[in-house]
């Protein structure tokens, strides 16, 4: 019996004409080769990021429910034209929205969960021979509304499916050779990663790296998905996210993640009594914000007002602010003050669990820098330091650097023949 592969294509690799062209062609070897094929295709380019200015030339707040509607376009465009492309290189092709693929999510619009993969149509159309083409980052809600599942949703979409169809591969097809120490963008002698677990991975993508998307990465561990993340453009293999056993090198640090969409929220003079925190972040909660860090400065002094910090995704400050008024007037919170260009460096290694010293390091690489640290959190194997969103170039390359992440940081062994002397 032959195997079964999903291959995601995301927005750069489907940007124009020619690239649409090429991922068919590359679909279409894979079926030559004898698998069954379901690839998941993201919107051409830029064509989110349009859509989402066409929604703000109407609306500066637009319904969810009506940005979902329009959000979807992007990814359906893609799969059609690409399904014309395999139709003309001689095979079968059917393209499938996310809902007539059977992706059924909860009801939270432009954000929404996947909740049940129902894969029945997508395995007829195989049965048939077919190559089946669906519309990343999309499905229908539980009340048979279209929804989004956030930015970068196109790699869940394929890796439900992945789990659905029980494929023997997730290869996510994006515009770098792989899953780097570093957005290889940022710095140039970044080291591609052979391998990288599930753990670090879901670190990495909740600290910023977009590569994958945090959530892709989350039902891929539950469902025991194999990802091939790779690139579009060569035959090159990229990486693998596997499970901790599978790891073979256990370096202290492995990558330096960022960000530079966030905002900071601060609370001043919050009254210091049980549950006041509870009412603000519940508010938050129920507007579907996500809040990151949080730092409360306690008053020394009983009676006295405390100060409420956060970070959500810029994306999310509008929302917050409008969630945030009625609770401040309730708990007389004097001041909500709002910095939008905020941005986020973190560290991530499965070896500083078990290694001191990796924090202090980090400040003082950043202090060297003349860099401020506003906020930090860990995990046992993270360290994320909230910074100026345009200082985060800077801290990347220096951290990077200081931990010896790059190709040069990797002493090759000597060469056979110099190993007597
Ligand atoms: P796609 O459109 O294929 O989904 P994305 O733009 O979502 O691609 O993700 C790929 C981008 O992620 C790369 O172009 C790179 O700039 C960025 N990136 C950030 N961190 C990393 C990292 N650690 N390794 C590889 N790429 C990264
Ligand atoms: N097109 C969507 C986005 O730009 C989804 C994706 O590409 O994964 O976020
Ligand atoms: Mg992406």
């Amino acid at each position: 019996m032959s195997g079964t592969v999903v291959m995601k294509f995301g927005g750069t690799s489907v940007a124009d004409a020619e690239r649409l062209k090429r991922a068919a062609r590359r679909i279409v070897a894979a079926r030559e080769e004898g698998n069954n094929v379901v690839a998941v295709l993201s919107a051409r380019g830029k064509t989110t990021d349009e859509l989402v200015g066409l929604a703000r030339e109407m609306s500066d707040n637009p319904d969810p429910r009506e940005m979902d509607m329009l959000l979807s376009t992007g990814e359906r465009i893609s799969c059609a034209l690409c399904a014309m492309a395999i139709n003309d290189l001689g095979h079968r092709a059917i393209s499938l929205t996310g809902s007539q693929a059977g992706i059924v999510t909860d009801t939270s619009h432009t954000k929404a969960r996947i909740l049940d993969v129902r894969a029945d149509r997508i395995r007829t159309a195989l049965d048939l021979g077919q190559i089946v083409l669906v519309a990343g980052f999309q499905g229908v809600s539980t009340t048979q509304d279209v929804t989004t599942l956030g930015r970068g949703g196109s790699d869940t979409t394929a890796v439900a499916l992945a789990a659905a169809v029980d494929a023997d591969v997730c290869e996510i097809y994006t515009d770098v050779t792989g899953v780097f120490s570093a957005d290889p963008r940022i710095v140039p002698d970044a080291r591609k990663l052979d391998v990288v677990s599930f753990e670090e991975m879901l670190e990495m993508a909740s600290s910023g790296a977009k590569v994958l998307q945090l959530r892709s990465v989350e039902y891929a561990r539950n469902h025991g998905v194999r990802i091939h993340c790779r690139s579009s453009f060569d035959d090159s293999t990229g990486t693998f996210v596997v499970g901790e056993q599978e790891t073979m090198e256990h370096a202290l640090i492995t990558a330096v993640a960022h960000s530079t969409d966030e905002a900071r929220l601060s609370l001043l003079g919050v009254p210091d009594e049980p549950g006041a925190a509870a009412k603000i972040f519940a508010a938050l909660a129920d507007a579907n914000c996500n809040v990151d860090m949080i730092i409360q400065n306690e008053p020394l002094e009983e009676g006295r007002k405390a100060e409420v910090s956060f970070t959500v995704p810029r994306d999310d400050l509008r929302a917050a602010q409008a969630a945030l008024e009625p609770v401040a007037a309730e708990l007389g919170i004097e001041t909500i003050d709002a910095v939008p260009e905020m941005g986020k460096v973190s560290i991530i290694g499965a070896g500083m669990k078990s290694h001191p010293g990796v924090a202090a390091k980090v400040f003082q690489v950043l202090a060297e820098e003349r860099i401020n640290i506003e906020m930090i959190s860990t995990s046992p194997i993270k360290i994320s330091c909230v910074i100026a969103a345009d200082q985060v170039p800077t801290a990347v390359r220096v951290l990077h650097g200081a931990f010896e992440l790059g190709a040069d940081g990797i002493v090759a062994e000597a060469p056979i023949g110099e190993q007597a002397r």
